[in-house]
């Protein structure tokens, strides 16, 4: 069975495309800068890397450009040869809790969210017309982000604001990065030989946007990105927690506008606004005393979570690292764990390698690094949806 998984951003796609249920990646595309007046397309299949510049000035070129290119390699003759297309949705707001089948009134849905996610939510719902006009018969799979995150208490997800700013203006914590940390829950099930549903755990992922999430019997109970995925952690760029009124002071005291005030938050904060660079790997290897700053910043807002996710959770099976920053950065894990107590042991051997456990045998929390596969999960649950 072949499955594809579009990622539809703003001005790229991302396509990959699976031999189900084996999850096998059969190729893997990017589609950048679309409507520039260069676009670059990354093709990898088999042990292939091409990578083509061209003019693609729209969404629909683009999946006539990838749809080409997996034609001419002999892998795909078109996109009606699918069994399913994923797509990766943003923002599933209150209506969506799992993966769901595509058509007229689901669209209008996703469309009716945009105003909560502007970014994403209009691009995501670009890639699933063009793919729908293309594949008209092909059985279309939308998987938001949002969707692991549906069944948090109402104390979790409530803001202490005017209730009416969530009964009419559904203002409330949504969580995000659902479809990574659903994947991670089930890896850590595999890992741990227990059933997801009995797990206990705090999983972290931590990418150049980044959140931690409190999975109890193995639903999402707590996360901590919010209306927007800018709450929480301090990330490559974003802010994460900070105090709401000063965004009020910027805009009051400052002269900033709302947009100045937006792409402060946005883009000019985090790692990035404290020593200005936003890739931890690049701080770690050109260490400064900024760097040195922003990166205690970081693990100290981790830290924090993880203790506030420990006493909401009472029994922790597993901390697990996940994300580009998770999965690669010793230092990072070390530092987060440092002093945590609660009876946890890592082992350092094994943190230095990457290893998949890196937790002594006596340690009272189990700790993991495990590699996120948003895509994959995409495409399983989308198989799922078939096979119901
Ligand atoms: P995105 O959110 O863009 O998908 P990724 O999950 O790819 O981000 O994570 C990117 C982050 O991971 C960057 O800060 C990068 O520096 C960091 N990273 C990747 N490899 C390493 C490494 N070996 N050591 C430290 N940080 C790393």
């Amino acid at each position: 069975m072949k499955i594809a998984v579009i990622n539809s951003g703003s001005s790229s796609i991302k396509f990959q495309l699976f031999h189900m249920p084996k999850g096998e990646v059969l190729a893997h595309l990017l589609v950048e800068q679309i409507g520039a007046s260069l676009s670059h397309i990354h093709f990898e299949y088999k042990d292939e890397k091409v990578l083509s510049s061209c003019v693609v000035k729209n969404h629909h070129e683009g999946l006539e450009k990838i749809i080409s290119l997996l034609s001419e390699a002999g892998i795909l003759s078109s996109f009606s040869a699918l069994d399913a297309i994923g797509h990766r949705v943003v923002h599933g707001g209150e209506k969506f809790h799992s993966a769901t089948l595509i058509d007229e009134r689901v669209i209008a849905e996703i469309e009716a969210l945009i105003p909560l996610a502007p970014l994403h939510n209009g691009a995501n719902l670009e890639g699933i017309l063009v793919a729908k006009n293309q594949a008209p018969l092909v059985k279309q799979v939308a998987v938001f982000d949002t969707a692991f995150h549906f069944h948090m208490p109402k104390e979790a997800y409530l803001y202490a604001l005017p209730y009416e700013m969530y009964e009419k203006h559904k203002i409330r914590r949504y969580g995000f990065h659902g479809t990574s940390h659903a994947y991670i829950l089930k890896q850590s099930a595999l890992e741990l030989k227990k059933e997801a549903s009995a797990l206990n755990i705090i999983t972290l992922h931590l990418g150049n946007g980044a959140s931690a999430c409190a999975i109890s019997q193995g639903k999402s109970i707590d996360t901590s990105m919010g209306f927007t995925p800018l709450e929480g952690l301090v990330m490559g760029s974003r802010s994460g927690d900070i105090d709401p009124e000063i965004v009020l002071y910027m805009q009051r005291e400052l002269g900033m506008s709302i947009d100045e005030v937006d792409a402060t938050l946005n883009k000019k904060s985090g790692l990035l606004g404290i020593c200005g660079e936003n890739d931890v790997r690049a701080i770690l290897e050109e260490p400064s005393e900024q760097g040195a700053l922003a990166l205690a910043m970081m693990t100290r807002r981790i830290k924090k979570y993880i203790g506030s996710y420990m006493a909401l959770l009472g029994e922790v099976d597993a901390i697990v690292f996940s994300g580009g920053i998770g999965e690669n950065s010793p230092t990072i894990r070390e530092r987060v764990l440092d002093s945590l107590a609660c009876g946890i042991e890592m082992d350092r051997l094994a943190n230095e390698a990457n290893a998949t456990t890196i937790s002594t045998p006596q340690s009272k929390i189990k700790l993991l690094v495990i590699k996120t596969n948003e895509e994959l999960e995409i495409a399983r649950e989308s198989l799922a949806l078939l096979n119901a």
